[in-house]
């Protein structure tokens, strides 16, 4: 199928202004242009973040809160600010509530170290889904083991959904915590996140949304979701590399004891005792990534200029068009297949194995990823050794997609 045969509404973003914002965008590999399929692993930076990066440094590069000096409180001014658009982007009751963290891994690592040490005791129960990332499996292992507590596993079916009866069902008084991901980074699936708060809400048991897959393509608003915590990465929402956010709510912030002790993080200290600060640097120890939040700052604001329902919108159309192409590639079979997804698309084609049609693609100049993408028990389930995975962006085009279908189709002709 060609994309001019697929009769679609014309897309509400005007994708080749867009593109034109991402310098990478415009270059080539191995001779041809660069077919970006691999977002879920980073996504690349428009001009506007390279550039707040460079005025940073070159222009008031300083410590913040440290100084009196005009560079610091600038500095500052803008770390805050970033602080402020954060909180903004997913509506956020107050800007303390948004810690920045080095991204997703670190956010859930502070919440499994805080809440296991605080909440967390021998016969409790914690739980995440069969889909998550290693980010949101091991650290909450390593509280298990530490506590003597048991970590229980969400099943999904063989589309990749989670079956929510079972959920439903492992809910009991021993569950402390249930830290889940909303979006897979696998195979796509969106989870009923709303639906599993209101369940665990209901039992009084707080709950951890791991959106770093879900934050660029869906818009969230904790006041109406209400997941006492969120984590997400700078990199995979076109800002910097480590710089992520934790978002916890004021209640469980001020509870839970703080992560790393150094600078920042003290309102006093002496031989005998220390004060800790009041949020959100409580949870912000030594010197943090200045830049990186200053640059998530600006990424998210350009987001919100281009409107996270057009970049949703046509991120659906291009999702529902790879979806229905890579379907008519003979011996294409998905890993994964739920109802409602967005973002990755992983795949296996006949038995050629994923690596030998990672490369294949890329000499193409089509970069996918192939592996077990940090899910291995999920793979396991599956019996897959690892997939394919294109994901998806809004920079993303029809014409792309073409390419990796055709991509798919030469590189299986010369494998099988
Ligand atoms: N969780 C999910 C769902 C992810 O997709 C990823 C990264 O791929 C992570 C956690 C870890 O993110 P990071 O490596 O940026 O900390």
């Amino acid at each position: 199928m060609q994309h001019t045969d697929h009769i679609m509404t014309a897309p509400a973003l005007d994708v080749a202004k867009i593109r034109q914002e991402f310098p990478i965008l415009q270059t080539q590999v191995f001779g041809v242009p660069l077919v970006y399929l691999d977002n879920g692993a980073t996504t690349q930076k428009p001009q506007i973040v390279i550039d707040t990066l460079d005025k940073y440094y070159s222009g008031y590069n300083s410590n913040v809160h440290r100084g009196v000096h005009q560079l610091s409180q600038q500095a500052t001014e803008a770390y805050e600010q970033s602080r402020k658009t954060v909180a903004d982007y997913i509506n956020a009751a107050h800007s303390h509530e948004i810690i920045f963290t080095k991204g997703t891994t670190d956010s859930i690592n502070l919440v499994a170290s805080c809440f296991g040490r605080a909440v967390i005791r021998k016969g409790d129960t914690v739980i995440i889904s069969a889909m998550e990332h290693h980010s949101n499996i091991v650290p909450w292992q390593m509280v298990c083991e530490e506590k003597g507590a048991t970590l229980k596993v969400i099943p999904i079916n063989e589309l990749g959904e989670l079956q929510m009866d079972a959920f439903t069902a492992m809910l009991d008084d021993t569950v402390k915590i249930v830290a889940v991901t909303y979006v897979s980074n696998t195979m796509g699936t969106v989870n009923p996140v709303k639906d599993i708060i209101t369940l665990a809400h209901a039992r009084n048991i707080p709950v951890l949304l791991d959106v770093a897959q879900a934050i660029q393509h869906i818009s969230i608003d904790v006041q109406e979701l209400q997941p006492d915590f969120l984590a997400f990465s700078g990199h995979k929402i076109y800002g910097p590399t480590g710089i992520g956010v934790l978002y916890g709510t004021s209640e469980w912030l001020n509870k839970l004891p703080p992560y790393q002790g150094g600078g920042d993080m003290i309102k006093t200290v002496t031989f005998a005792k220390t004060i800790y600060n009041e949020l959100p640097y409580k949870f912000e120890a030594g010197t943090p990534n200045i830049a990186g939040a200053i640059g998530l700052g600006a990424a998210i604001s350009f987001l919100q200029e281009t409107g996270l329902d057009k970049i949703q919108q046509w991120e659906e159309q291009l999702m529902t068009y790879a979806l229905s192409s890579l379907r008519e590639i003979d011996g294409l079979r998905l890993i994964g297949d739920a109802a409602h997804r967005s973002g990755a698309i992983s795949f296996l084609v006949h038995n050629i194995h994923p690596y030998d049609m990672g490369e294949l693609l890329d000499k193409q100049g089509i970069a996918v990823r192939t592996g077990h993408h940090c899910t291995e028990p999920l793979m396991d389930l599956f019996k897959i050794p690892g997939t394919v995975r294109a994901s998806l962006s809004f920079y993303n085009t029809l014409e792309e997609i073409d390419k990796l279908v055709a991509g798919i189709k030469k590189a299986s002709a010369m494998l099988l």
